[in-house]
């Protein structure tokens, strides 16, 4: 079994969790007809490379390692068009490589009339993988591509505490149960309800017994967590953390969210130009630069730091220098300008923004930038807590022209690329 593990802090908690080396299984629903979708198949959709399908089989085998994968289908009248459904499922679901590399631990189950009856199809299949052990089986939607690695690793640990698990957010609105003629019959009460979503997180043995006395009911039932409920003695199943962005795919309109979750990216221009006078320090990136000239100014006069500033807030619409550390306030005389980078960087950063890089020209006559360079990008990197590859400077003369050209000034042009 070929497996590729990427280490995140989700995983790791997963892998702790994992200690006993559970058997896990992963059901994939994707038989529905997508009937409210006008019969365009969501779960085969493009999406990030691959399609709907592919991006949440992903992000489960990026989190636990899971050693059968079974994947439900659409089912069909004849054989010809049943090997149809499964190949286009096939492809569907493949359509990421790192998905394809796990093919031959995957099956694929055609799935029943109901999702009920796909589920219990597909359960029957595993367990013929599973007969001397009873593996944690997860059931997830395989139009649910936006569940994490959190969401999957809090429903694993719910299902080890209480035998099931499913993830569950709070309902923004409130909710009432209706009467038969559709008037409010009884006020709901908020804080004691919950929306499920998937992955629901069970033990294969109980869940395939409960599926088998939940058919011979003849009756349908919500989903998985209901069947538990009922059939299974003393079942209980533990509410997870789950996300209101776990949504699953149901109408056309949602289509457009997929675009939501693309990156978003800025870009930010910044320029300060400080006088060059004697009696001052030349301060550049946080650095002091030897020279018999230095920026004038009312705080330490950092021109390369206070264009780097304006980039980033111009990029994240927060503002400029200017309007965040007035010059006539005194509290900014003689500030030193990383305190002031940081908090800006601070309030960028809450607002969700990552650094995609930044490049900056200073204009300077004397003394010459280049051996300075790598502390002064050192600097920078350890003020935004940022790789140094993501920052570069370097420097232009004046050609003895000029405000720069003559030592009277100096000049930062920065420029940056932020994403979320
Ligand atoms: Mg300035």
């Amino acid at each position: 079994m070929t497996q590729m593990m990427i280490l995140t802090t989700a995983t790791m908690k997963v892998m702790t969790t994992n200690s006993n080396h559970e058997d896990l299984a992963l059901i994939i629903v994707a038989a529905g007809s997508s009937s409210r979708m006008g019969g365009i198949k969501k779960e085969y959709l493009p999406m990030n490379g691959g399609t709907v399908l592919s991006s949440s089989a992903k992000v489960f085998l990026q989190s636990l390692p899971f050693s059968k994968i079974a994947v439900t289908y659409p089912s069909q009248n004849n054989s010809i068009e049943l090997k149809n459904s499964e190949e286009k499922c096939r492809s569907a679901l493949f359509a990421h490589p790192s998905v394809k590399e796990r093919s031959s631990d995957v099956i694929f189950v055609a799935g029943g009339s109901s999702r009920q009856a796909s589920v219990f199809n597909a359960l029957k299949e595993i367990k013929k993988h599973f007969n001397d052990s009873n593996p944690i089986v997860f059931i997830h939607d395989g139009a649910r591509p936006f569940v994490t690695e959190e969401i999957i690793a809090d429903a694993y640990k719910g299902a080890l505490e209480a035998g099931a698990a499913v993830p569950g957010i709070q309902p923004v609105d409130t909710q009432n149960e209706l009467d038969e003629s559709g008037c409010i019959k009884r006020h709901l009460i908020r804080s004691l309800l919950t929306a499920v979503q998937t992955p629901q997180v069970f033990h294969l043995d109980q869940l395939l017994k409960a599926h088998q006395l939940a058919q011979d009911s003849g009756r349908e039932y919500t989903d998985d967590t209901e069947i538990w409920d009922l059939f299974v003695p003393g079942g209980k199943v533990k509410v997870t953390k789950g996300n209101p962005s776990n949504k699953k795919i149901t109408y056309k309109e949602d289509i457009d969210f997929p675009k939501e979750h693309s990156a978003m990216i800025r870009t930010g221009l910044g320029y300060d130009k400080h006088a060059l006078v004697s009696g001052r320090k030349l301060m550049l990136g946080g650095i002091e630069i030897e020279s018999d000239l230095g920026e004038d100014g009312h705080s330490d006069g950092d021109v390369l730091l206070h264009a780097i500033t304006d980039a980033l807030l111009g990029a994240s619409g927060l503002g400029d220098i200017g309007s965040y550390f007035p010059p006539s306030d005194p509290k900014w005389k003689g500030a030193d300008s990383k305190e002031l980078l940081k908090t800006v960087w601070a309030d960028v950063k809450a607002k969700g923004w990552k650094l995609g890089n930044l490049d900056c020209v200073i204009a300077l006559e004397k003394p010459k930038f280049l051996p300075h360079r790598q502390k002064v990008i050192e600097s920078i990197s350890s003020v935004l807590e940022v790789n140094q590859d993501q920052i570069f400077v370097k420097a232009k003369t004046g050609e003895k022209l000029g405000d720069i050209g003559q030592r009277r000034a100096v000049e930062v042009w920065a420029t940056c690329l932020l994403e979320k």
